[in-house]
């Protein structure tokens, strides 16, 4: 018989670092867009898997030193490797038993509406359409969203329906959100991704997580966000999400603004392009990164990106996270100010006042 421990124990011997079971009606008040009860519809559990961010990837960005290993290894190597190998082994073991395992991996963009801000159909994905420009020598336009996806029956939301990943972390019992929209997890703090599997398997459900709040609202993660892009702990600029009586409450980030920070960064934080190319600013293409503009929508992170993408010093498929890092922040406060992550390393991460270009 398929048991939740049987389950879990072959997550974990395949890789997973955790692994937590919903049943599928903790989704009952999600928006149809976005709900995955509609994804399969005679699924009764939703499995949730977590994959550790190695805390040494961040290392070389800590220090200045070196930017490639964590878009490589825990942006990439995570979604695109280590994550799909498990969710296969898990599968197998569902279906030997006879159930259906339905998996999900990290696909993003292919919604009906935008994995940005919610919102249906055609926002641009700079990364993409910079990409077709040059390599495709046309201009059709890539999207944060599949714009000309339908139904295929009258009771079915439109293909490739995308869910909150995070929220179902936490409908999993795997951890809560924090402050900075983050998931945390009492093992390992920010610093992990995550997958899913759904399966028409009655199981044996985990309980959402109840214990101390991982997130301490510190506002580290503020603090250190280059660009501004989430709201102070006391602005009331919230999101709130009642999920199956459990209040997930983060800040209201400006997605679009950290679209354009967390690849670009900034004069102070980007030491792949030239201090004069801030001082240049062509056209006011870098207004945004420069605080000239408040507007961050498509069009001004197109002129970011149009104007830096030259200055990309790889191209792994995911952008580098140049940004000060809302990652780093928390998990630096979580070791030292008594969180989630205190004492699990001999040493924290931060030893040193975090280094800021001077120019
Ligand atoms: S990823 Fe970077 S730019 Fe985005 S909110 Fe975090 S610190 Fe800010
Ligand atoms: S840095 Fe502090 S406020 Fe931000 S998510 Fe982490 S614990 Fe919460």
């Amino acid at each position: 018989m398929l048991t939740s421990e049987m389950i879990k124990r072959a997550a974990l011997e395949a890789g997973a670092d955790k692994c937590g079971i919903a049943p599928m009606s903790r989704f009952d008040g999600a928006p149809d867009d976005m709900n995955p009860q509609f994804l399969f519809p005679e699924a009764k559990s939703c499995i949730g898997f977590v994959f550790r961010i190695p805390r040494g990837v961040q290392r070389g960005i800590e220090e200045g030193t070196q930017f490639f290993q964590y878009p490589s290894m825990a942006y990439g190597g995570i979604n695109e490797i280590f994550a799909p190998a498990v969710l296969y082994h898990v599968g197998k073991v569902i279906e030997d038993e006879g159930y259906e395992a339905f998996v999900y991996r990290n696909t993003g963009a292919r919604g009906s509406v935008s994995d940005m801000d919610g919102s249906p159909g055609n926002t641009l994905s700079p990364e993409e359409q910079i990409e077709v420009n040059e390599n495709a020598k046309t201009s059709t336009a890539h999207h944060r969203s599949v714009q000309f996806t339908r139904a295929t029956r009258d009771t079915n939301v439109a293909p490739d329906l995308q869910f909150q990943f995070r929220l179902a972390a936490v409908a999993c019992g795997l951890g809560e959100i924090g402050w900075s929209k983050m998931l945390l997890t009492p093992e390992f703090g920010p610093l992990q991704r995550v997958a899913f599997l759904f399966t028409d398997a009655e199981l044996e459900y985990d309980e959402m997580y109840s214990g101390e709040p991982l997130c301490r609202k510190c506002g580290a993660c503020v603090r250190e966000c280059p660009g501004g892009c989430i709201p102070p702990i006391n602005s009331g600029k919230t999101v709130t999400v009642d999920l199956a009586g459990k209040i997930c409450e983060w800040g209201d980030i400006d997605m679009w603004r950290c679209y354009a920070f967390y690849t670009h960064a900034g004069r102070y934080y980007n030491p792949f392009v030239p201090k004069e190319v801030f001082d240049e600013n062509p056209n006011g293409n870098l207004d945004l990164l420069e605080g000239k503009t408040d507007i961050a929508d498509e069009k001004e992170i197109m002129k970011v990106y149009g104007e830096l993408q030259k200055y990309f010093p790889s191209w792994v498929g995911y952008n580098m996270a140049k940004c000060g890092g809302c990652i780093r922040g928390c998990v630096s406060m979580l070791e030292k100010k008594g969180g989630c992550m205190e004492g699990r390393f001999k040493e924290p991460l931060r030893t040193k006042k975090p280094w800021k270009l001077d120019r």
